[in-house]
C-alpha cells in the first residue's frame, strides 16, 4: 500500500503542464484540446492496448501478423528502385533471415545499418517477396548503453491529434515518476473497507503493466486497476447529481394545487381512449410534485409508443390551470413539429393558446411569437432549443417538459431550468425518455431525478414480427420490401457504416443504397423511391430526407443508425437491419421501435453475417422473443460481449473518459454505497473527486 499517495500533494514540482520537461505553451494548448489541463489529467488517458516489448523473438519463430521485438545482425543494406526508391536491409539472427523495408530514409540511416551491426527492432511481420519482412520497423543500433529490454508492457494510447505516442508516453512517465503528483481522494478507511487498489497503484499498473500482466483482462477493461478508475469516475458523476438534487430541494417553485375540474381533467375525459394504469399513476405523482413549493425534477421513462405525450399534455394543462406557462421541448425540428400538430388538435377545443418556436422562425413572425410569450397569451409553447434562446422572456414559466432527454446532457437540462428562473424560483421539470434503463443504472445516473416508469402499452398494439436471416438471403428481403411498398407501405434499411471499409467486413449504407436503387427504382412500374440518410449529412439535409420519408416521397429509407428516436411514420412497417449480429440489444430495440406505429402488421428483419457467436445468437434470440424494452435493457447488461463497439453510444447514457456504464454496471451498487459514506463523512473528498473528473462542470449545481 502506498502511504505517500494518501498524503496531500506537495505543491512544488508539478502544478502545471508546463512544469513537465518538453512542454511549452504550444503543447500545453494542444493538450488542453484533449481535455488535459493538469499533469494529473494525463494519467487518465488510458492505453487502448499494449505491446509486448519485454522479450526478443527469434526470427525463425515469427508468425505472419505478429508484432515482435527482434534482435539480429545486418547482412546487407541496399537501395533498390522498384518504381520508387526503397532501402532494403537484410538481417539474420542465426535462426532465419528477415528483410526490413523502408520507403523513407536518409543517407545517415543507410550508413548506420552497415553490415555486421547489431540492431534491435520492433514491427509487424508481413509477407514479402523473399519471405517475411517488416515495413518501417522502429529500430535502434545496439551498443552497450542501450541493450536493456523494456521491463513493462508498452502502452498504446488512443490517437491524440498532434501529440505523438512517444511524446505522450514520455509525459505520462514523468508524471508517474513524480509519484506524489496524484492524490488519492478516496479516504483510506473506504479504500480498505471496499478492498480497492490505491489510485497510484492503479494508474501505475495501467501505464506500466508488468511483463506477466493479464492482457485479456486489460483488453476487456475488467482489471481491478481499470475498475478502480471507472468506479471513481462514475462516483464523481453520481455525487454531482446528488448534489444537484440536494440544491434543488432548497429552491422554490410555483405550487400548482391539485384540481378536479381543471383543464387537464377536461382534456383526459375528452380523449377517445382511457389512460392506461401506468399513465394514470405517472400523472398522479406528477400532479403531486407540481403541488409542491419546490421544483419537480422527474424523469418519465417509457418505451416508444407507450403514450408519454398524453401525460406531458395533461401536465402542461395543469400548469395552465394554475396560471402558469408550460414549455415543451424536443431535440429536433421534426419531432417538435409532430408534437405541435398533435397538441394543437388536443388544445384547440379547450381554448388553450399554443405557440410554436423553432430556429427557423424569423423576422416578424418570431417577434410576434416572442411578444405572445412575454405577454402570457401563449400559454403552452412547443419547439426546439429555440425555447431557451437569449432574449426570449416568458411571462411566468411554471413547467418545462423535455422530450427524449438522452439527447440533452444534465447540464443542458439544468440550463433550461435557469433560463426560466425568477429569483429563487425555478420552473418544475419533467423529462421524458424512451430509452429503457435498468433500475440500478437509473438510480446511479439519474440520481438527481425521481423516476416514473410506464411499462404498460395502450391496448390493441400489434407486436412486431421479428426474424433473423443470414445476409445471403438479402435478395428475398428486397422482394419483400418491393411487395410492401407496392401496397403503400414504407421500409427502413439500416446499415452500421456509411461507406465501405476495408477494416470491417460490414454492409455499408452507400452500397446498400446503390443496390436498392438498382433493384427497386427502375424495374417497378410506379417506381419506388429510395433515399439515403447518414450521420455525416448536415442537420438540414437529414431533416429534409426524414420529411420526404414521412410524406411518402421516399418509400425506402437507407439509413445509418442516426434515424431519429421518436419520429412517427405510421406507414413504415418494415425494418431491415444489416449486421445485426454486431449491434447491442438496446440499439436493436430502438431501431425496431421505428415500425409498428399503426394498426398494420409490422416486421423486423435482422440480417446477420454468419457465423454467429454465442453472444450474438443469444441476443438475436432475445429480439425475436420479446418486445419489452425493459426486459431487453436488462438482458443487454447480461449479454454484452466483448467487441461490440457499435452502438455503445446509442444507449443514451453519458460518455465518460474511463468508465463504460454498460461494462461497469456491476460497480453501481458499490458506488451508491460509497457516495452515501463520502457525503456523510468526507464532504471535502467528495468535492475533490467531482472536481477531478468533471472539472468546472461539477460546480454547475451551484445555483
Ligand atoms: P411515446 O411514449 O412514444 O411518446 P405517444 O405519446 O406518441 O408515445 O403515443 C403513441 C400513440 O398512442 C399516440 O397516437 C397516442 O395518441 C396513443 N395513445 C396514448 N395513450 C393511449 C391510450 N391510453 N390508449 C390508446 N392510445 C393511446
Ligand atoms: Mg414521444
Amino acid at each position: 500500500m502506498n502511504q505517500a499517495a494518501r498524503q496531500p500533494a506537495p505543491t512544488k514540482g508539478l502544478n502545471a503542464l508546463t512544469d513537465l520537461r518538453g512542454v511549452g505553451p504550444a503543447l500545453a494548448e494542444k493538450l488542453g484540446r484533449l481535455g488535459v489541463y493538469h499533469p494529473e489529467d494525463l494519467l487518465f488517458i488510458l492505453p487502448l492496448r499494449y505491446e509486448d516489448r519485454t522479450r526478443i523473438t527469434p526470427i525463425g519463430s515469427l508468425t505472419l501478423g505478429q508484432r515482435a521485438v527482434v534482435e539480429a545482425e545486418v547482412e546487407l543494406t541496399e537501395v533498390a528502385y522498384r518504381g520508387r526508391r526503397v532501402m532494403l536491409c537484410r538481417v539474420s539472427d542465426g535462426t532465419a533471415a528477415l528483410t526490413l523495408r523502408f520507403f523513407y530514409f536518409s543517407r545517415a540511416q543507410q550508413a548506420g545499418l552497415a553490415r555486421g551491426k547489431r540492431v534491435r527492432f520492433y514491427g509487424e511481420v508481413r509477407r514479402g517477396a523473399a519471405g517475411f519482412e517488416m515495413v518501417h520497423p522502429e529500430y535502434r543500433i545496439l551498443n552497450e548503453a542501450n541493450a536493456k529490454l523494456d521491463e513493462h508492457l508498452t502502452p498504446v494510447y488512443p490517437s491524440t491529434e498532434g501529440v505523438q505516442q512517444g511524446r505522450l508516453r514520455n509525459l505520462i512517465n514523468q508524471v508517474l515518476d513524480h509519484g506524489q503528483a496524484i492524490f488519492d481522494y478516496l479516504p483510506a478507511d473506504l479504500i480498505d473497507e471496499h478492498k480497492l487498489p490505491t489510485l497510484i497503484n492503479a494508474v501505475t499498473y495501467l501505464h506500466r503493466p508488468p511483463k506477466n500482466a493479464q492482457l485479456e483482462q486489460l483488453t476487456a477493461g475488467n482489471h481491478p486497476a481499470q475498475q478502480r478508475l471507472a468506479m471513481e469516475e462514475i462516483l464523481a458523476h453520481h455525487l454531482s447529481l446528488r448534489q444537484i438534487r440536494q440544491r434543488a430541494e432548497r429552491l422554490k417553485a410555483e405550487a400548482m394545487p391539485a384540481t378536479t375540474d381543471g383543464l387537464s381533467a377536461k382534456f383526459i375525459s375528452g380523449l377517445p381512449f382511457n389512460l392506461t394504469g401506468d399513465q394514470r399513476k405517472s400523472l398522479d405523482v406528477i400532479y403531486e410534485d407540481l403541488a409542491q413549493k419546490h421544483p419537480m425534477m422527474r424523469l418519465l421513462q417509457g418505451d416508444v409508443g407507450c403514450g408519454k405525450t398524453v401525460v406531458a399534455a395533461a401536465a402542461a394543462l395543469h400548469a395552465v390551470s394554475a396560471d402558469c406557462q408550460a414549455a415543451i421541448m424536443a431535440p429536433t425540428e421534426l419531432l417538435a413539429e409532430q408534437h405541435r400538430d398533435n397538441l394543437q388538435k388536443w388544445f384547440k377545443p379547450l381554448g388553450v393558446e399554443l405557440a410554436w418556436l423553432s430556429g427557423a422562425l424569423k423576422g416578424k413572425q418570431r417577434a410576434r411569437t416572442y411578444e405572445a410569450i412575454a405577454a402570457g397569451t401563449a400559454q403552452i409553447v412547443v419547439g426546439t432549443h429555440a425555447l431557451f434562446q437569449e432574449g426570449l422572456e416568458y411571462k411566468k414559466l411554471g413547467l418545462v417538459i423535455v422530450d427524449e432527454q438522452h439527447r440533452f446532457g444534465v447540464h443542458q437540462r439544468l440550463s433550461f431550468m435557469e433560463k426560466g428562473a425568477t429569483g429563487a424560483h425555478r420552473p418544475h421539470q419533467l423529462v421524458m425518455t424512451a430509452t429503457p434503463i435498468p433500475r440500478t443504472l437509473a438510480m446511479t445516473m439519474y440520481a438527481d431525478l425521481d423516476v416514473s416508469v410506464i411499462r404498460e402499452m395502450p391496448p390493441g398494439r400489434q407486436s412486431i414480427t421479428t426474424v433473423a436471416l443470414p445476409d445471403d438471403r438479402r435478395g428475398d428481403v428486397v422482394s419483400r420490401v418491393r411487395a410492401a411498398c407496392e401496397e403503400g407501405q414504407r421500409a427502413y434499411w439500416v446499415c452500421p457504416l456509411i461507406e465501405e471499409s476495408e477494416a470491417l467486413n460490414y454492409q455499408d449504407a452507400q452500397s446498400t443504397y446503390a443496390m436498392l436503387c438498382e433493384a427497386l427504382q427502375d424495374k417497378s412500374p410506379g417506381g419506388i423511391a429510395v433515399g439515403l440518410i447518414h450521420g455525416r449529412m448536415k442537420n438540414d439535409a437529414k431533416e429534409a430526407v426524414m420529411k420526404s420519408f414521412a410524406a411518402g416521397d421516399i418509400q425506402v429509407l437507407v439509413a445509418t443508425t442516426v434515424i431519429e428516436v421518436g419520429v412517427d411514420v405510421p406507414e413504415a412497417t418494415l425494418m431491415i437491419i444489416e449486421n445485426s449480429e454486431r449491434m447491442g440489444l438496446a440499439q436493436l430495440h430502438q431501431l425496431r421501435g421505428r415500425v409498428g406505429r399503426s394498426s398494420r402488421k409490422s416486421s423486423c428483419v435482422l440480417l446477420y453475417r454468419p457465423p454467429l457467436s454465442q453472444h450474438a445468437t443469444e441476443r438475436l434470440g432475445v429480439m425475436r422473443e420479446t418486445g419489452d424494452g425493459f426486459v431487453i435493457a436488462q438482458k443487454d447488461l447480461e449479454l454484452r460481449g466483448p467487441g461490440e463497439v457499435l452502438g455503445k453510444r446509442q444507449t443514451g447514457l453519458m460518455q465518460m473518459r474511463v468508465a463504460d456504464l454498460i461494462r461497469d454496471a456491476g460497480l453501481l451498487p458499490q458506488i451508491q454505497e460509497l457516495a452515501q459514506k463520502l457525503l456523510r463523512d468526507h464532504p471535502d473528498s467528495s468535492a475533490a473527486i467531482m472536481h477531478r473528473w468533471l472539472g468546472k462542470a461539477s460546480e454547475y449545481g451551484n445555483v
